[in-house]
């Protein structure tokens, strides 16, 4: 099969994130992640998954859009949006043409990338939400920082914050990086995982941090008036935290 993928899972969900959160939204989850940050909710991602054909793909997602279509809503963006996520889309290169033929079917295309591999060649209509990992992560010096000349102003930064270790670091790079008037910057708090989420593969916060509530997350944005949006995972407040394929 030449054009294909590894898919772990297609589904039609709420957008929990991100500057288009509350929207609904196709994902296609890839398998494979070079990564193992500290909080990752979707380890069942790193290995399990089935090879798909893009036709097959672009095909389950025409099927899950077909209801909008008769909808007759109208908004800014066509509904439901489509998002590649992971795992790390990224690491299997179809991904790439996979994001053209969405992206020229006609959808709003959403990427979420660690941050770690190059973004440069994406499909320039692609809405690309990239992380820069928090030192909790564990995975701080993965962070490709050539990656920032490449960024737009329909792209997003999101740092993911879990202890106040991460907030120093990420309102640091903020003003290092003048990150502000690159595109919009997304501060998300750490939803703690449940203990069976807890896999043995991923790797340890660093000794020495100190958790943050959401709470004092939000107070210390204010305080220091740092131009971010705070989110909460949306999608892990409306259904059970580590139901999956929502
Ligand atoms: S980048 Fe980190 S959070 Fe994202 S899938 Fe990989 S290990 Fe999980």
């Amino acid at each position: 099969m030449s054009e294909s993928l590894v898919v772990n899972e297609i589904y039609l969900s709420l957008q929990g994130e991100s500057t288009f959160a509350g929207l609904p939204c196709v994902f296609i989850r890839l398998t494979g992640c070079n990564l193992r940050c500290s909080y990752c909710d979707t380890a069942y991602a790193f290995t399990e998954g089935k090879r798909r054909s893009l036709d097959e793909i672009l095909a389950e997602v025409e099927r899950s859009a077909k209801r909008f279509q008769v909808s007759g809503f109208s908004t800014p963006h066509n509904l439901p949006l489509v998002e590649l996520t992971g795992g790390e889309p990224l690491l299997q290169p179809n991904s790439q043409p996979l994001m053209k033929r969405l992206c020229d079917a006609g959808f709003t295309v959403l990427l979420e990338t660690s941050g770690a591999l190059d973004i440069g060649l994406v499909d320039a209509r692609v809405r690309r939400i990239m992380d820069l990992k928090c030192p909790s992560s564990g995975e701080v010096e993965r962070n490709r920082w050539e990656n920032l000349p490449h960024l737009r102003a329909t792209d997003e930064i999101k740092f993911v914050i879990g202890t106040v270790e991460d907030y120093a670091w990420a309102k640091e790079q903020i003003a290092t990086h003048r990150l502000a008037a690159i595109c919009p910057l997304l501060f998300s708090w750490v939803t703690p995982l449940q203990p069976h989420q807890q896999d043995k593969v991923l790797k340890p916060v660093p000794a020495g941090q100190t958790p943050i509530a959401r709470l004092d997350l939000v107070e210390r944005i204010i305080a220091d008036a740092l131009p971010v949006r705070f989110q909460l995972q949306m999608h892990k407040v409306v259904w059970a935290p580590d139901q999956r394929g929502v």
